[in-house]
C-alpha cells in the first residue's frame, strides 16, 4: 500500500485489492452511526427562506462526533440571531458543535429574527444522506503499452503530461496518474500510427474522504469494525444452521 495523498479529511493510496472488497467498504461507508440534525422547531423566521429551505439546510450541517456519543444519543442544538446579514452555521450553540462553523443558512435584516431548536440524533447513510459520514472513489492503475511506431506528437496530447518522448522513445513517466482519459489512443487511432494500449494492474487506487464528523482514519477504523461485526453475525447464523 502506498499513501499519495494525506489531509484530515482525505486520503488518496494505491493498493492491490479485489474491486468487489473495495466496493463493499464503499457501500459500508453508509453503515457507520453518524450524529445529524433530524427535527427543527422554527418558533421565528423573518428571513426570506421558507421554514422548509432552513430546516433541510440545517439538517445537512455536519455535526462533530465526539467519543461519547452512542446509538441512543440525542442532542439538543440552539440558534437565535438577530444580527443583519447572513446567519452561519457556527452561530449553533449546544453540546456538540457543528464541522464548519461558516456555512449560510440565510440572511436577516436589520431588526429580522431566525429563532430554531433542533434535535439531532444517531442515524446511518442509507436511511438519508445526512447520516453520511463521508465517500469513497476509486479507479484501476493502468500499464500503458506504447506501440514504438505511434507518432512523436502524441506526446502533446495527454492532459496529466505523463507521456515523454526520448531518444525516439515514448515512455510514461507515471502511469499511476493515467486516469484512461484516451486521448493519446485515440490521437495514434485516428493517425493511423502505432497503437496505444491501456491494460489494467490488480491495483487500485483509492480516495476515502471524511465530510468532517470524524477523522479519515477515523472513518476507515469504523467502517473495518462495522463491516467485520456483520460477517461475524452472517458466521454465527451459518454455523447455528448445521
Ligand atoms: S490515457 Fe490519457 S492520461 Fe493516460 S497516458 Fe493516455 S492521454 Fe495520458
Amino acid at each position: 500500500m502506498k499513501i499519495m495523498k494525506k489531509t484530515d479529511n482525505q486520503i488518496v493510496f494505491v493498493t492491490e485489492i479485489d474491486e468487489s472488497l473495495a466496493n463493499l467498504v464503499r457501500r459500508y461507508l453508509n453503515q457507520v452511526p453518524i450524529l445529524a440534525i433530524d427535527e427543527v422547531e422554527i418558533s421565528k423566521n423573518d428571513s426570506p427562506l421558507y421554514d422548509e429551505t432552513i430546516a433541510h439546510r440545517i439538517g445537512l450541517i455536519p455535526l462533530k462526533m465526539e467519543k461519547s456519543i452512542t446509538e441512543k444519543t440525542t442532542v439538543k442544538l440552539k440558534l437565535n440571531s438577530k444580527k443583519e446579514g447572513a446567519v452561519y452555521s457556527g452561530e449553533m450553540t449546544g453540546k456538540n458543535k457543528p464541522v464548519y462553523d461558516k456555512i449560510p443558512l440565510t440572511i436577516l435584516k436589520k431588526g429580522q429574527e431566525l429563532d430554531v431548536v433542533a434535535t439531532a440524533k444517531v442515524g446511518k447513510g442509507y436511511q438519508h444522506a445526512k447520516f453520511s459520514p463521508g465517500l469513497m472513489f476509486y479507479r484501476n492503475i493502468v500499464n500503458v503499452k506504447i506501440d514504438k511506431n505511434c507518432p512523436a506528437e502524441v506526446v502533446g496530447t495527454c492532459p496529466k503530461k505523463i507521456l515523454k518522448n526520448g531518444a525516439g522513445k515514448i515512455t510514461v513517466t507515471d502511469n499511476q496518474k493515467c486516469d484512461m482519459c484516451e486521448a493519446c489512443v485515440d490521437f495514434c487511432k485516428k493517425q493511423g500510427k502505432g497503437t496505444i494500449e491501456l491494460v489494467p494492474t490488480k491495483e487500485l487506487l483509492i480516495t476515502l474522504e471524511s465530510f468532517g464528523q470524524m477523522s479519515v482514519e477515523e472513518l476507515f477504523k469504523k467502517v473495518s469494525g462495522v463491516l467485520k461485526k456483520d460477517l461475524g453475525e452472517v458466521s454465527k447464523k451459518l454455523k447455528a444452521k448445521k
